[in-house]
């Protein structure tokens, strides 16, 4: 097990590796009242392992899937919070995919203006990416993550127990943000193309995780609030959340690797990307998500919305150039399009 620490606005200890959770979890309940917040499928695996660690703390389910991560559901977990009689020094664990994490984490931020939060991460999503970092959210009217803060978690507890339940298609999501920080972090980009033909085994994502959590925890370090360097951190996602947005067929992390392995076509049309690097990237892509398909105008039409955008008619997405580096690029929108609808060209082929 290995100790990353977070040193942002507050102190956040990550512990990443095997045996994490029996190691540190019965440890961060002792001393005060505690909450745990999980998933209703979750607690059907894992409902023993919960009951043994956590006794009698009280808990709130909630019924798995992003519909839920809603206001009403905010509001049915606040209010299992006051029954439970929680104080300022109580804990909120958090244990689920993504959904748990974003809406848990605001829960635990809103109760009495902030309450400690230790985040318990079970998919790989949520374990390479979003546990880390204290974004928290809900989203609102069919706008994701509209409504959230930063509030960092005082303990994230990453074990890789949790992965051997996961679906593929679990799997291939957590790997779209792994091969983002592929395109970030010469180290990750090294790593994961020695693993090029295993990238799905349970011993390679465990090891992955470490890297891309040093990574993120490096950037968040730097620029807790997204106001630059954290912005790299949505490669892909200008393009892939405006595809989410539009077709909700497959997983966040499948979009991401769709929106990556078009921002680095137009990044090589461009001359900003190196070719055989955006190849090789593009390749990567392609094999994670088994087939890029060809994108129409209308699907590319959210990414006028991203948030990176910085004025109206201008599109913002971060390009790769070559291992490690990358770089900012605007372009007003119908230069965008032209260019996404050209790369569309090659992509079923
Ligand atoms: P994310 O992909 O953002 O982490 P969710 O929180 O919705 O999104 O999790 C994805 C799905 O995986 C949900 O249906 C959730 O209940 C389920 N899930 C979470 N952890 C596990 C696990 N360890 N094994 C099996 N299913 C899990
Ligand atoms: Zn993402």
């Amino acid at each position: 097990m290995k100790e990353i620490v977070l040193k942002a606005s507050v102190k956040s200890s990550v512990f990443v590796g095997e045996g994490a959770f029996h190691r540190c979890v019965p440890a961060l309940l002792k001393g005060q009242k505690n909450f745990l917040l999980t998933d209703s499928n979750v607690y059907e695996l894992y409902g023993g392992l919960i009951s043994s660690v956590f006794g009698n703390t009280p808990l709130y389910v909630l019924p798995a899937g992003e519909e839920n991560k809603n206001f009403s559901e905010l509001g049915n977990i606040l209010t299992a919070m006051t029954e439970a009689g929680l104080l300022r020094t109580s804990c909120l664990f958090a244990m689920g995919g993504g959904v748990v994490g974003d809406i848990g984490g605001l829960a635990a931020g809103l109760y009495m203006r902030g309450i400690r939060c230790v985040q318990i991460p079970t998919t790989v999503l949520a374990q390479v990416d979003s546990s880390v970092g204290g974004k928290t959210a809900i989203d609102m009217n069919n706008i994701k993550n509209v409504v959230g803060m930063f509030y960092q978690p005082q303990t994230v507890v990453v074990d890789p127990l949790f992965l051997r339940t996961l679906p593929v298609r679990e799997l291939k999501c957590g790997l779209g943000e792994i091969v983002k920080y592929a395109a970030l972090s010469a180290e990750i980009y090294k790593e994961v193309l020695k693993h090029i033909d295993n990238l799905f085994d349970l011993s390679f994502l465990e090891e992955i995780t470490k890297l891309c959590i040093d990574h993120k925890a490096n950037v968040v370090r730097k620029d807790e609030r997204e106001t630059g360097l954290r912005k790299s951190l949505n490669m892909g996602h200008t393009l892939g959340h405006a595809l989410e947005l539009y077709d909700k067929k497959l997983s966040h992390g499948e979009y991401v690797l769709i929106g990556l392995w078009y921002e680095t076509c137009v990044a090589q049309a461009m001359g900003l990307c190196k070719q055989e690097y955006g190849d090789t990237l593009k390749a990567l892509a392609r094999k994670v998500v088994g087939g890029i398909p060809a994108v129409t105008e209308a699907a590319i039409g959210g990414a006028r919305m991203d948030k990176k955008n910085e004025s109206a008619g201008t599109v913002t997405f971060i390009a790769p150039i070559s291992k490690g580096i990358f770089d900012t690029v605007k372009l007003p929108y119908e230069e965008y399009v032209s260019r996404i609808l050209e790369a569309a060209k090659e992509a079923e082929c």
